[in-house]
Formats: C-alpha cells, structure tokens, sequence
C-alpha cells in the first residue's frame, strides 16, 4: 500500500481513537463540584498556607532522612505530633521489615599537597567511615567492567583508589530550570509531563522501568527533550546511577545491586582504603549521590566510598598522572542504625462522617538520599501531604470517608515502604486475595515530582475518571492545573518503580499521580547535595497543597467512589515486600 495511503490510513484511525476516547469521556458526567468548600479551601491554602513550615522542619531541622536513620525517626516524630496537634486521628507508625538506617555524622575531605585545596563532598550510603582522619595518596585505577577486577588483583591494599574515569565537563549552555510551560503549551501537547522521577530517569511517565524495580537507585533511561547529553558527553547533571562515562556502562548496568556487591566484594578483599568517585553527575559544586552499599546486613560492606566535586576529582587524576602523588585527609564518620531494622510508615487520619471505611489517601515519600537534605526529593511531597490533611483537619467541614495521609519510607530504594502498605492492607500480589479493605479504598494521590506546581493529573486509563477530574479542575484552571491526561489507555503496572503511587495501581488500586513543573529537579536537585529548602518555590508548593487538599475533599464526599482500575491476576512470581 502507498506511503500516503499508509499515513491517510493511520491518521484516519487515530482521529478514530482520538473522537472515540474523547465521546467516551463526553459520555461521562464530570461531578458538580461544592464551589463555597473550594472558597474555604482556597483561603486555607494561600491565606494561613504551612507547607514552607512543614518543609523547614522535614529539611533544615532533620533532613536528610536516609531510610531508618535516626533523622528518619527524629521526623517522623516531629510529623506525628504535628498530626495530632491538627486533631488528626489515629496517628502511628506503621513498621516493616528493611535492615539498617544509615547516615552521616561528620565529613572533612582536603588535599593537603602539593597544595591546600578544601574539598566538598559526602560518603555514598551505606559505606562506612575512615575511623578517625586518614591521609591518603590516590592511585588512579579506572575500572570500567568485571574483567578489570584481575589487573588490579594484590595491586589495591591500604591503597586510596579512584577507578572512575575524569568526568567530562562542558560549558552549562542552557539553564538549569526548565521555564514553565504555558498552559496552552502543555495542552497542545496533550497534557503536563512529570510527576514522579524527573525526565529520562527511571520510573518517569514513558521511561523504561529499572531493573530490579529499585526507586531511586535505577540507571538512566533516554533522555527526554530537553534533557539530552551535551557535547561533553556527561548527561545533564541528575540523569542516571554510575553512568557519567560511556566506558563505566557495564558497571551502570549493575541495577540490582548484584554486580555491585561483587565490586564492593572485591575492593573489601583487596584491602582498598577508601574509593574516592565524583558522584553520578553534577559540576560546579552540585555532586549527585546515593548509595555505595546495601541496606541489608547479608550484603557485602565496602570500604569507605566518598563522592567529591567533579572538578576536584579531575584535578587529582590530572595532578596523580603528572607523578605530582597529591595527598589528601579524609574524616568521615557514619552512624549506622543496626538496632531496629524495621522500617516504617507514618500513617494519621481525618476520619469520615457517613462512610469511614472508605478512604482515600495523600502522600509523599518521607526517606530521601544523605547528599542535600532531602527537600525536593521528597520532602515537598510529604510537606504537601501534611499541608493538605492540615487545610482540611482546620476547615472542618464534614466528608463521608475517611482521608488518610501516609508519609512512605524506603521508596528510594524500591518503594518498598508503600508496597509493604498494600500487601498489608489490600492484597499480596502473588495471590490476589483480597482484604475487607480492599473495595474500601477510594484513591492515593502521589507527589513525587519535585517542588514545581501541579499542572495536570493522570486518570489512570479510565475515561470515566478523566471525566470526574476535568470537573475538578474546570473551577481552579486560574492556578494552572489544566490537563488530565491517560484517560484512554489503561497501562497495568507489572512492578513497582519509580514512585509510591506504582504500588497501588500494582494491585489493582487507584495510584494517581500529580504531572508537575519540572524545574530544576531533574537538572539540580534529584539525588545532589543541592537537594535543599532553598530550591523549592513557595508558590509551588502551596498550589500543590491546594490541589491536593481540593482532590481529596472531592474524592471523599463524592457520592460515590471513584471508578476502578482494572484487578489484575494474581502473579505467582511477583516480590512481595512486607
Ligand atoms: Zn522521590
């Protein structure tokens, strides 16, 4: 058939589609919405707005919170009373089992010849300290692959070692913040992107899904527009685990912590000192960083592993390869939290008034990686959370079901905090049988995408639901949530990744998620040391507070619950984290 044909053809049946996914929605009702709750709840946000308190107290006063840290724990202490002083219900923490929490307790690293020069910086999670200061004589030994642990064998013990590549620098020719789209953009391109990991990362709408399901800990995917790698070959600063350098590909392919724990094997039983890398990305004093180590007492401990600023560790490879032996002094010190290894969700209620066994749920991540202190990734989120059970708890206006916020752990490191959650709440995966509470829930909405404000929402794969959310935001389009989008195709989540929301649509639950202004998350903030209060715009995070405050007031007085996804069969095969 001719070209032409083929393309008359195909455009003929996507206009098809298009008209009958579009009657399909026309043919649902929207919701005639409560416009003087909207009012209330508007005056609540932007006039008495706490989020920027919430996040001072979840970043500067105890991030960041690596998973089942003591921070962690100091957090969510500080969360549960917070709760309870906004007359919250049923407040507690909800444990299951991960193995330890780790975090820094103190980082000096300088080169003290053949000049002084301070170094930034921070040890990868989970790697150990140098008890007490240690001056070291680096050695570069690039180690690209497997096959190069036998050139180095007897050659690394008591050594300083940096076996990565120089990372290649170029010139930041664009700016780090993405501008914000207009809404007329977002629209003519069929709805917002975000929400979730930033662009090209693992576990973004459309990127491929790591391997081995880890959150935050997966390789890159391809890039998305705007994202793609300049001429220096270093992807954009965020993009990727352990991939700055084609040649350390093999060792980015490690996704499942299998190839990583034969490395940290390997330099243990060499006797390695200390392994010195320039983070996963990130230049000009933003390193990118997270974990060197496991969690998991049964894995292998490494010597200690620090990420220094890229061009720092360039200039030691530089001065090491002019035979000038540049000493360096490091003091790291590390606590590991061995005491409990269960892990924990916090968990606090509004409870309904008619129908309090139904429920619907917020929520955000409250674990974060140890560069920053965990302020966009996810401390806007969880902030946003609370800020929105906190509008509704203080306009106290009566809502049939029960609004539930949930603040998750370990999603960095496979969302396993709100996977154990649903298998214990709702139905383990591999058998699909399901709980009393399993028709009860209604809806979890997910924030994990940054600090950018709301733009547009998933509908899940249900036109009936993209109906019911286009009457939702038709009210508030003035604060630039316009889109809904996915209201056609229904995609199952096979695993969990990539954000908490994928362990409720995992099993058959409506996980929805939130399409955010990028920023600079992807750029400057997932995973770096930049990771801070002072990159998150307030106007964004009260407008997140806002919508997600609306959204929960509507699903929780609503006549009805809102449409499901379909249940997928049990799956024999499936993890299950509990
Ligand atoms: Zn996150």
């Amino acid at each position: 058939m001719k070209l032409h044909r083929l393309k008359q053809a195909a455009a003929a049946v996507t206009a098809l589609l298009l008209i009958s996914s579009a009657t399909a929605q026309e043919k649902f009702q929207g919701d005639k919405v409560d416009l003087d709750a909207l009012a209330a709840i508007k005056t609540e946000a932007y006039d008495h707005s706490q989020v920027m308190e919430n996040l001072f107290w979840l970043a500067d006063a105890y991030g960041p919170r690596v998973n089942n840290s003591k921070n962690h724990r100091l957090a969510a202490e500080w969360a549960m009373k917070q709760m309870k002083e906004w007359g919250l219900k049923n407040v507690h923490l909800e444990p299951w089992h991960f193995g330890y929490g780790w975090q820094i307790k103190h980082f000096y690293a300088a080169m003290e010849s053949p000049v002084y020069a301070s170094f930034t910086g921070f040890p990868l999670a989970w790697t150990p300290g140098t008890n007490g200061p240690i001056t070291v004589e680096p050695i570069f030994v690039p180690i690209h692959d497997e096959a190069d642990f036998a050139k180095y064998h007897g050659k690394l013990k008591g050594k300083a070692i940096m076996m990565f590549d120089p990372a290649p620098l170029g010139l930041h020719t664009r700016v780090d913040a993405t501008p914000s789209p207009t809404d007329e953009e977002i629209l003519a391109r069929g709805g917002a992107r975000g929400g979730g990991a930033p662009a090209g990362a693992p576990g973004a709408p459309g990127a491929a899904p790591a391997a081995g399901g880890r959150g935050g800990r997966a390789g890159g995917a391809a890039a998305a527009p705007g994202q793609e790698r300049d001429a220096s070959g270093r992807g954009r600063p965020g993009e990727g685990n352990w991939e700055f350098t084609p040649t350390s590909l093999a060792l980015a392919n490690a996704k499942n912590g299998e190839l990583r724990n034969k490395l940290n094997t390997f330099l243990r039983d060499e006797g390695v000192t200390i392994s010195i890398t320039p983070g996963y990305n990130g230049d000009g004093g933003t390193i990118f960083g997270t974990y060197g180590g496991s969690e998991n007492p049964s894995d292998p401990v490494p010597p200690p592993i620090v990420a220094i600023g890229a061009e720092q560790y360039n200039r030691l490879v530089r001065l090491t390869q002019h035979g000038l032996k540049p000493k360096v002094t490091f003091d790291v010190q590390v606590d590991y939290q061995k005491a409990d290894q269960n892990a924990f969700n916090v968990i606090g209620e509004i409870p309904g008034t008619t129908k309090p066994e139904e429920v619907v749920m917020v929520g955000g991540h409250f674990d974060s990686w140890q560069g920053g202190t965990g302020a966009t990734d996810d401390g806007t989120g969880s902030a946003v959370a609370l800020e929105a059970v906190r509008i509704l708890a203080t306009l106290k206006k009566p809502m049939a079901r029960t609004v539930r916020v949930a603040l998750w752990g370990g999603e960095e490191e496979g969302v396993y905090g709100s996977t154990a959650y649903v298998q214990q709440h709702f139905a383990v995966r591999t058998t699909m049988v399901k709980t009393p509470e399993y028709d009860k829930l209604d809806v979890y909405f997910n924030d994990d995408g940054g600090a950018g404000r709301f733009r547009g929402v998933s509908a899940g794969g249900s036109p009936q639901m993209a109906a019911i959310f286009k009457s939702w935001i038709e009210p508030i389009k003035d604060q630039h949530i316009v889109s809904v989008s996915g209201g056609d195709t229904f995609r199952p989540t096979a695993n969990p990744g990539g954000t908490d929301s994928t362990a409720f649509s995992w099993i058959g639950l409506n996980g929805i998620g939130f399409q955010q202004d990028g920023l600079e998350y992807g750029t400057r903030t997932h995973h770096s040391n930049a990771d801070v209060y002072d990159r998150v715009p307030k106007a964004d995070v009260t407008q997140g507070s806002f919508v997600e405050a609306w959204f929960a007031y509507n699903a929780a007085t609503r006549a009805d619950m809102l449409p499901r996804i379909p249940t997928p069969a049990a799956d024999p095969n499936a993890k299950s984290h509990e």
